[in-house]
C-alpha cells in the first residue's frame, strides 16, 4: 500500500524503512530489502534521511515514461552505488544480487549466488569496452543504444513502480 504509506505520513516524507516495506509488498516471495536500499539511495534525501512523495513520483515517471537519456541516468545512478561516476564490477554484482534476492530464491543459495555472478561477468565485459574494470555513463549509453531491451531488464524499478503507479499512485496524480 505504497500510496497509503505516503498519505499516512503527515509530512509526505518517507524514510528508508518505510520505503523497504513498500517494496516488500510487491515482492513477497523474495527479500526486497537490499534492492529497496539501492533505489532509496538514488533519491535526494533531506537531512533526516527522508524523501518526499513528489521526488518519488518524479523518479517514477522518469523510469516508466522518461526519455532514453533520463532512463540511462537513473539506471547509472542505481548501479553507481558510491556515486563516484563509475560502475565497478563489485557494484554491479551487489545490485544484481539484490535484484535476485528480491525476485525470490527458487534454488539453493549457492546456485543463486553463482548465477548472479555469471550474469554480471557476462554483462560487465560487454559494457566495459576499454576493459579498465569500470563502466562509465558513456559506455553504458553505448551498450544501451545497441540493445534497447536491456534498459528494461537492468532497471527492474520499471516493473515494480509502474505496477504500483498504475494501481495506487495514479489517483493522487490527478488531484489538483
Ligand atoms: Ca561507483
Amino acid at each position: 500500500m505504497f500510496y497509503c504509506t505516503f498519505q499516512e505520513c503527515p509530512t509526505g516524507l518517507v524514510d528508508e524503512d518505510a520505503f523497504k516495506q513498500i517494496f516488500s509488498q510487491f515482492f513477497p516471495q523474495g527479500d526486497a530489502t537490499q534492492y529497496a536500499h539501492y533505489v532509496f539511495n538514488t533519491f535526494k534525501h533531506n537531512h533526516h534521511g527522508q524523501i518526499s512523495f513528489e521526488d518519488f513520483l518524479g523518479a517514477l515517471s522518469t523510469v516508466s515514461r522518461g526519455t532514453t537519456q533520463e532512463k540511462l541516468q537513473w539506471i547509472f545512478g542505481l548501479y553507481d552505488v558510491n556515486h563516484d561516476g563509475l560502475i565497478t564490477k563489485a557494484e554491479m554484482l551487489d545490485v544484481v544480487t539484490a535484484i535476485y534476492e528480491m525476485l525470490g530464491r527458487y534454488t539453493e543459495p549457492q546456485v543463486e549466488d553463482s548465477s548472479a555472478k555469471d550474469h554480471v561477468e557476462k554483462i560487465f565485459h560487454l559494457i566495459d569496452k576499454n576493459k579498465d574494470g569500470a563502466i562509465t555513463i558513456d559506455e553504458l549509453a553505448a551498450w544501451m543504444s545497441r540493445d534497447a531491451t536491456v534498459v528494461e531488464s537492468l532497471g527492474m524499478m520499471d516493473t515494480v513502480l509502474y505496477t504500483s503507479s498504475e494501481s495506487r499512485a495514479r489517483p493522487s496524480l490527478s488531484q489538483p
